[in-house]
């Protein structure tokens, strides 16, 4: 595999794990890189430490105080520089993006076009921070609702979206004032090293650096520090439901807020009525794609009694053509897992299956491509007929596993889908459109994305993404998300030599 792309990037055999500015000799444990496609190592780094972290917090709050005086279009005006370099190094980034992570370099790709396409929505949003202009009851008197920068923001990823998860924040972020630090997956700690370059040697001409901090480490020590930090208002964190319960209540317990986007559960619903061509290649993208580790990842198919088997069979012999093997290789349809612990995940799962009842119809193992990717976390791409009372269909397992189930009607599969305890994306498949429309209604799909002959996943970033319940009620990406990166100000001006009182309240005598 040549790996020119690495030096392009900055990546050297070993690497800082920490920037504030400047790249900081962290002098924490020594982590690897791994490649999960083949167990190589791409380069290593050593983790930052507390007193790393708070070097990059102190700049970042430094730079702060400058960034949130800048006009807000200025402000846009630096992202839409990040943006274009972004799209100058989009090549290297998505092949590093799948060399790390093992998804396809399709997919890699389309991970740093997502980078670049919120750092376009963006640059408008610097121009649209809009407030209100709220009548007041009192005469002579102006209210308004203006919105303020945060101040500094904590930043923490997963290993699927390593680069977008980042974006979608410091982006918007960046544009509403605010100053970020970044703590990604251990993981993925490459990518991170690689963005933050993307974007700093873009903020640096003005002292600006700082802005984009960058802390690699481990949960003990760095991200605790992050989440307990009351110097960080907002911590935006993506992940599983197990860490957004802990970070959840940590930064509650110091009263800040939280953003939280976390594990999906996510269920297409095909009606007897559906398209489905359309209906099999949705599954099958929703399903295959990053190997069934996106959040978004489709993981159950409510299939109605009429077209059940027919479109078992046709998923099947979709599953039996993917071509499994070296995500970065042109024709590779999936990659690797992330690591050995997910492979086990997986089979663990499928032994379960099985003394729930479930009947496997395709994949169900391990996969060998052979040569040195004998060593890389590969698995087969598996269906299991399932039923709705199966606990396993209840969980998220971060793997290609495809639970398909008979329902009787669009009531049925509502409440079978919604029957879970995650609430991320949702999809149904019908040509009928009371049923899209009931499935999208109030009595309908109890998730944060609802769609109708679309898949559960590849979400646009112009729309709010995120999802209810454990999925952890948070919103990123597009539409209004911008808000929650800002602080409210209601602010009343009395431009007349009166003082009355709201309510018509008298207070005293003239
Ligand atoms: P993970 O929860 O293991 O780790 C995510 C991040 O949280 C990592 O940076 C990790 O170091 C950090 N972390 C873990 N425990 C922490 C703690 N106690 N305090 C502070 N930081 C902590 O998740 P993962 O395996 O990297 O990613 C897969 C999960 O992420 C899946 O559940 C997936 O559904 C979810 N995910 C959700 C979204 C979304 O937008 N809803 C997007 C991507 C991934």
């Amino acid at each position: 595999m040549n790996l020119d792309f690495l030096k392009e990037l900055g990546i050297e055999a070993k690497n800082p794990g920490a920037f504030d500015g400047s790249w900081l000799q962290t002098t924490g444990e020594e982590c690897h890189s791994i490649a999960p496609a083949n167990g190589k190592t791409i380069a290593s780094l050593r983790y930052g430490s507390r007193a790393d972290y708070e070097r990059v917090v102190a700049a970042a709050q430094e730079a702060f105080s400058r960034w949130r005086a800048l006009p807000a279009p200025q402000r846009g005006e630096y992202v839409r520089r990040i943006g274009l370099a972004m799209r100058e190094k989009k090549d290297a980034l998505g092949k590093l993006v799948s060399l790390e992570s093992g998804k396809i370099l399709q997919e890699g790709l389309g991970e740093v076009q997502e980078c670049i396409d919120i750092a376009d929505f963006a640059v408008g949003l610097s121009r649209q921070l809009y407030g209100l202009d709220i009548k007041s009851e009192r005469p002579m008197h102006s209210m308004r609702e203006i919105w303020h920068p945060l101040g500094t923001i904590g930043v923490i990823t997963a290993f699927n979206f390593p680069a977008a998860v980042w974006a979608w924040n410091a982006m918007l972020s960046l544009v509403c004032g605010n100053a970020q630090i970044w703590k990604p997956s251990e993981k993925t700690p490459l990518t991170a090293i690689a963005m933050t370059k993307v974007a700093a040697d873009v903020l640096a001409e003005d002292g600006f650096a700082p802005l984009v901090g960058l802390i690699i480490g481990d949960v003990s020590e760095v991200g605790n520090a992050m989440v307990e930090d009351k110097r960080l208002p907002l911590i935006s964190a993506t992940g599983s439901v197990r860490m957004g319960r802990i970070v959840a209540e940590k930064v509650g317990k110091r009263l800040g807020r939280s953003l939280l986007e976390l594990g999906g559960n996510s269920a297409i619903t095909v009606l007897d009525d559906a398209d489905l061509d359309m209906a099999v290649r949705a599954i099958v993208f929703g399903a295959v794609g990053t190997a069934g580790q996106r959040c978004t990842s489709t993981r159950r198919v409510l299939a109605q009694r009429g077209i059940i088997d027919e479109l078992q069979n046709r998923l099947v012999s979709a599953y039996k053509s993917v071509v499994i093997g070296d995500p970065l290789a042109e024709g590779t349809l999936m990659g690797p897992l992330i690591d050995q612990d997910a492979v086990q995940g997986m089979m663990q799962a499928l032994a379960t299956a099985k003394e729930e009842g479930g009947e496997i119809l395709c994949g169900g193992g391990k996969h060998d491509p052979g040569g040195e990717l004998s060593a890389g976390n590969f698995v087969q791409p598996t269906i299991i007929r399932a039923h709705p009372e199966m606990k396993l269909v209840k969980e998220e397992t971060f793997a290609p596993i495809l639970y398909i189930m008979p329902i009787d009607d669009i009531e049925q599969a509502i409440q079978v889908q919604n029957d879970v305890p995650q609430g991320l994306s949702s999809a149904v498949f019908t040509m009928n459109i009371r049923h899209g429309e009931r499935f999208v209604s109030a009595v309908g799909s109890d998730c944060g994305i609802a769609n109708v002959n679309i898949g559960t996943s590849g979400a646009e970033i112009g729309g709010a993404f995120g999802g209810e319940k454990d999925t952890g009620g948070g919103r990123e990406s597009g539409s209004d998300s911008w808000k929650a990166y800002m602080r409210r100000q209601t602010s009343t001006v009395n431009w007349g030599s009166e003082l009355p009182l709201a309510q018509g309240i008298q207070f005293g005598s003239d």
